[in-house]
């Protein structure tokens, strides 16, 4: 009988505390498909880009962000995309996790749950996915129910969520045309660092050194510590001539390591030389995908109010890590 009393829904609650995300900071929701490499194969996507599987992204996205008002942008590449909450928000409390407890073992109150930012969104992303397939892929049957995971990661201020949104354009593959001491150690991440990167920096690897063992994913924190010139779209530039390898005939092995170490120019020339014009590609294979309301009042539009004044979202494929596109839509970060 007094065992059954420790299990109070205070006491649960108090592991869970430690999920709550910071007040007054950005929440970036990142969500990414479940080995989606799999996938592409399987569902024949075309390489380095399918043009309809990025539509179907944004598409949902877009989705997205009609459903949550308080996300303010999104940025997508990829099988992933970033959703990034206002400041002020105060979206299911701010939890980040599946569910959390609230009232207490009083007579008259009842544990309730409530689904976390996180969760919601990446279901409500996922099942968006698979609603929306059809009218993507017409002739294309989904062969298997794909899924996504997801995270949320706080950032305390305009610059530093720029940051990561700068992170993220830069394309993911980067790692492949930079000479890495191989395997990357923790030695190595400690010894370099950006300076205007740095707080992210210092929070990442915080994060990834107090894992045990390094994580598959090792490469990403490389790649954050190596943009010395956020000039965006590097990566699909890598893409594509490994494309171009593989369909001129190369092994994936020959054509990674044919294009180690190369340069831009250089890839830009071996392009080129094969009948592609990088800088022609369309922009969302370059820049990737952003998606947010065209005006600063995104509120839900009053029963009755002018068709005219309807707030639209915008999928657009901007350069994020300039000033300029901050500058022309100031409403977005606020
Ligand atoms: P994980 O489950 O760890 O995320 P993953 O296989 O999804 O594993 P990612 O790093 O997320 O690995 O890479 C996504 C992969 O999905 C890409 O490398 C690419 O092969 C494929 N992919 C995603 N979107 C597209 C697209 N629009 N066109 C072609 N390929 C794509
Ligand atoms: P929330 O988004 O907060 O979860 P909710 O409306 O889903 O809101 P829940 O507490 O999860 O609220 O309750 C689920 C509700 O869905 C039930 O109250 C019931 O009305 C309905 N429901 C779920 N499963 C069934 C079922 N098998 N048969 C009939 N009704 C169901
Ligand atoms: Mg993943
Ligand atoms: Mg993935
Ligand atoms: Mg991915
Ligand atoms: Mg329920
Ligand atoms: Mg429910």
């Amino acid at each position: 009988d007094e065992d059954i009393h420790k299990i109070r829904p205070e006491y649960v609650e108090s592991f869970h505390f430690m999920d709550k995300l910071l007040p007054s900071t950005w929440i970036a929701v990142r969500v990414d498909g479940c080995h989606f490499h799999r996938f592409s194969d399987i569902h024949a996507f075309e390489k380095p880009n399918d043009e309809q599987a990025l539509n179907l992204m944004n598409s949902c996205a877009a989705a997205v962000v009609e459903e949550f008002k308080d996300i303010m942008f999104a940025y997508g590449v990829s099988d992933e995309y970033s959703f990034v909450l206002k400041k002020e928000s105060k979206l299911y409390e701010r939890d980040a996790r599946k569910f959390h407890l609230v009232g207490y073992a009083d007579a008259n109150s009842s544990i309730s749950h409530f689904s976390g930012i996180v969760s919601a969104m990446v279901s409500f992303f996922s099942s968006m996915y698979i609603w929306k397939w059809n009218h993507f892929f017409p002739q294309k049957e989904l062969r298997y129910s794909p899924s996504f995971d997801g995270r949320a990661v706080c950032y305390p201020s305009v610059e530093i969520l720029r940051d990561y949104l700068s992170w993220r354009q830069v394309d993911c593959e980067y790692i492949h045309i930079l000479p890495l001491p191989a395997p990357v150690d923790r030695n190595f991440l400690q010894s370099i660092g950006r300076k205007s990167l740095l707080p992210l920096i210092v929070f990442e690897v915080l994060w990834y050194l107090s894992c045990t063992e390094l994580p598959d994913d090792t490469n990403c924190i490389v790649r954050l510590l190596l943009i010395s010139s956020c000039s965006g779209h590097i990566n699909n530039q890598y893409n594509t001539c490994f494309w171009m390898l593989v369909k001129c005939g190369k092994g994936k092995c020959e054509a990674q390591n044919y294009l180690k170490g190369t340069q831009t120019q250089e890839k830009n020339d071996l392009l080129m030389q094969n009948g592609v014009d990088y800088n022609a590609l369309p922009d969302m294979f370059r820049r990737g995908s952003c998606v947010f309301w065209d005006e600063e009042n995104n509120e839900p539009m009053e029963v009755g109010s002018k068709e005219g004044s309807r707030k639209r979202i915008v999928i657009d494929h901007c350069n994020i890590i300039d000033d300029t596109f901050w500058v022309v839509h100031p409403w977005i970060l606020g």
